[in-house]
């Protein structure tokens, strides 16, 4: 189960994984926001701002997660007002983001009854 070569580990463990995504960090989409923590950009898929830890794993630190959903709600409110974050890691489980999106859901209503 441990075949990922950690590529990188910071003075207090946290680890890139080569070959995952999120821990690369390709520029695919406009960026709005990095920092030593995370970085937001706009998902690919969703089209709604999303944020990502800079290391590899699901549970970030409790100051890093609320430094991210700060970082994250700034970003969400220029860019769609009224929102909410959704945690759920649908498409890649093993690397902590968080999306934010538009609350009441105006923006995907016709991708949601196809
Ligand atoms: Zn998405
Ligand atoms: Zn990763």
């Amino acid at each position: 189960m441990t075949s990922v070569v950690y590529a990188l580990m910071s003075e207090d463990g946290f680890v890139k994984v080569d070959g995952c995504d999120l821990c690369r960090a390709k520029k695919l989409t406009s960026w709005f926001h990095e920092d030593d923590v995370c970085w937001i950009a706009e998902c690919e898929i969703c089209e709604v701002p999303m944020v990502v830890w800079r290391w590899h794993g699901v549970a970030p630190p409790a100051e890093h997660v609320a430094h991210m959903r700060e970082r994250l709600g700034e970003v969400a409110t220029a860019q769609l007002g009224e929102h909410y974050v959704d945690g759920h890691m649908r498409n890649i489980p093993d690397h902590y983001h968080a999306h934010a999106r538009p609350k009441g859901g105006f923006f995907g209503s016709d991708a949601k009854r196809r």
